[in-house]
This record gives structure tokens, C-alpha cells and sequence, in this order.
């Protein structure tokens, strides 16, 4: 079964995708990383963004590899975040990061995340989740995890949700059959026990 998990930056999606993954023994995917990969190649490298996302082979794992080099926290700068927003924006990328994330999920269990898992990449999941929680909050968590300050984390979320979700491909929206949980002021654990208790129901154990 897959378990869909979408929605803004910073409204928890990583921490509460590898936890439900952890709890049911599903494997996490997490396609943010890949269309950071992306627009990592293309700074390093130039456009076309859509010929980068070809020929890069992106293993996810505990550490992220683009064609073998490990990649993990040079994605994670706040440069490649707003990179890959605009990356995100390209259909052609799109399409060749959507056939790769299919080709994963054809087989197994998992728990992906991202913006478009329910509406584009797993329309047919068994489960779909659309997190949210206030801008304000979204901006103190990733604010606290980075070490830096909550107004420019804001600053820089606003512009990156507004791209996300006024995109012509794929913007940012919850699938009509998601379930929509706001997980402002709530904890990671009583989001987590919500999501494994709804998939389990689901996959009818
Ligand atoms: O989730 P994360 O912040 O790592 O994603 C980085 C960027 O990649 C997002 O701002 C979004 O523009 C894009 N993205 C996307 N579709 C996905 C996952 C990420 O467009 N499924």
C-alpha cells in the first residue's frame, strides 16, 4: 500500500513521513530531496533543468546520492530550497522525477511525501494525508531545527508556498479523498499514532 503524504513546507511532512514509515515497516520516500537533487546539478552544472533530472541517478537511503556523491546536506541550504521551487515549476522535470518515484513505488509498501504524491504520482494510494499548520508556526519549527531566524524562515516559506501552489503543473492543492490533518499545536506523536491508526484501518489490519 502507499501512504500519500503532501503538503506546505515546513508543516511537519519529514519528521511525521519517516516516523508512520518506522511504525508500519514501510519504506519512505521522500521526493523533496529528489527535486533538490535536481536543482543542485542544475547551479552546479546549467539548464536545461529537465536534462540534469535525465541524467541523474538519485539514491534514496539514509544518505542522499546523486550519481554516487552524497549529497545530503548540500541539499538541505536554504540556496537549493528555493532552487528546487523553481525547478519544480518545469514539466519536463516533473515528468521524469514522477516516472522515477512510479518505478519505485510499483513494488512494496511505502509512506512518500511531497506536494503532488496523492493528486499526480499515486493517485490510486490507500491512504492520502494533506499536513498543514500556520505559516507562523511552519516558519518557528524549521527556524528552531536550522538555528536561524523565524522571520527570514517565513519570509523565504511564504514566497516558496506561493510558488508551490500558484505552479501550473502540479501546484500544491490536497487531493479531493485526502485526509486533512492541521498539526498546529499538536505533537509529532499524536499526528503519527492519527496517520498509522487511519493506514492500518485501511490496509485492513
Ligand atoms: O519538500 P521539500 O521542501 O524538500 O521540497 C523542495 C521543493 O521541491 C518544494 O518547494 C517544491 O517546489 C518541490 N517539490 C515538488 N513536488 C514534490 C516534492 C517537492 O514540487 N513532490
Amino acid at each position: 500500500m502507499v501512504v500519500a503524504i503532501d503538503g506546505p513546507a515546513g508543516a511537519g511532512k519529514s519528521t511525521v513521513a519517516r516516523a508512520v514509515a518506522r511504525s508500519l515497516g514501510y519504506t519512505y520516500l521522500d521526493s523533496g530531496a529528489m527535486y533538490r537533487s535536481v536543482a543542485l546539478a542544475t547551479l552546479e552544472h546549467g539548464e536545461p533543468a529537465a536534462e540534469r533530472a535525465r541524467e541523474l541517478d538519485i539514491e534514496l537511503g539514509m544518505r542522499v546520492l546523486a550519481n554516487g556523491r552524497d549529497v545530503t546536506e548540500e541539499i538541505r541550504t536554504s540556496r537549493v530550497a528555493e532552487a528546487a521551487s523553481k525547478v519544480a515549476t518545469d514539466p519536463d522535470v516533473r515528468k521524469e522525477l514522477v516516472r522515477k518515484q512510479q518505478a519505485l513505488m510499483s513494488k512494496g509498501d511505502w509512506v512518500a511525501e511531497g506536494r503532488d504524491i496523492g493528486t499526480v504520482v499515486a493517485p490510486e494510494a490507500g491512504l492520502k494525508v494533506f499536513l498543514s499548520a500556520s505559516p507562523e508556526e511552519r516558519a518557528e519549527r524549521r527556524a528552531r531545527e536550522l538555528g536561524i531566524d523565524p522571520h527570514q524562515v517565513l519570509r523565504d516559506q511564504t514566497l516558496r508556498d506561493e510558488q508551490d501552489r500558484a505552479r501550473e503543473h502540479s501546484p500544491l492543492r490536497a487531493a479531493a479523498d485526502a485526509v486533512e490533518i492541521d498539526t498546529t499545536g499538536r505533537t509529532i506523536e499524536d499526528v503519527v499514532g492519527q496517520i498509522g491508526t487511519l493506514a492500518r484501518e485501511r490496509a485492513g489490519k
